[in-house]
């Protein structure tokens, strides 16, 4: 491609043009607001970014990102140890927490099984949910991976290795939009998800 800027803006925008849904002109916009912002903001950006990075890390129990570990979920005497929601992503917890009806704790997988992107099974947290199962006393594991066809087949998957264990395991209702994400749904429908979860 042509060198159209200097090379410092050219760098800026190609780091911009990697992040999440920042196409190529959100990445043009964004650099020239960077170089146009004062100096103490660009600082804190940056450091911000790098501290973020730094300091956040898995729950060695859970795998929710935190910076305590074990997170202040999982060390939190007030929660229902003896029930365990599984989540895909980090901000599934979010979106559970908002709907302020569950007290249990949380296990985040970080993706779900798609053969057809090529994650397996091992490239997800399910053997440290089943490391967790076989140290911690379980009543039940509540499925509540989005329901889409990798969603489906991922609680399906983890439903198999768990009954065996003597857990209860239940899936969420589908209140939730098919396909549609755990995190955007509102918390009345979250609740009457959780609410309406059923053994499989
Ligand atoms: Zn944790």
């Amino acid at each position: 491609m042509m060198q159209v800027y200097t090379e410092p803006i050219t760098r800026l925008i190609e780091e911009f043009s990697k992040l999440p849904g920042v196409g190529r002109k959100t990445a043009q916009r964004l650099a020239f607001h960077v170089v146009n912002m004062n100096n103490n903001d660009v600082e804190a950006l940056a450091k911000a970014i790098v501290d973020a990075k730094r300091e956040i890390r898995y729950c060695s129990i859970c795998c929710n990102i935190t910076d305590t570990d074990p997170c202040s979920m999982c060390s939190n005497k007030n929660r229902d140890k003896s029930v365990i929601c599984v989540v895909e992503d980090p901000r599934d917890v979010a979106a559970m927490e908002r709907t302020k009806d569950y007290n249990g704790l949380y296990h985040v997988l970080h993706g779900v099984i798609s053969p057809m992107d090529g994650v397996g099974p091992d490239m997800i947290k399910i053997k440290e949910l089943l490391v967790r199962l076989s140290n911690q006393d379980v009543k039940e594991i509540i499925m509540a991976t989005n329901p889409t066809v990798e969603g489906e087949a991922t609680a399906m998957y983890i439903a198999r290795l768990v009954k065996p264990m003597g857990i209860k395991v239940t899936r969420i209702a589908h209140g939730l939009p098919v396909g549609g994400d755990l995190e955007y749904a509102d918390e009345v429908t979250i609740s009457k998800a959780l609410e309406g979860r059923r053994e499989i």
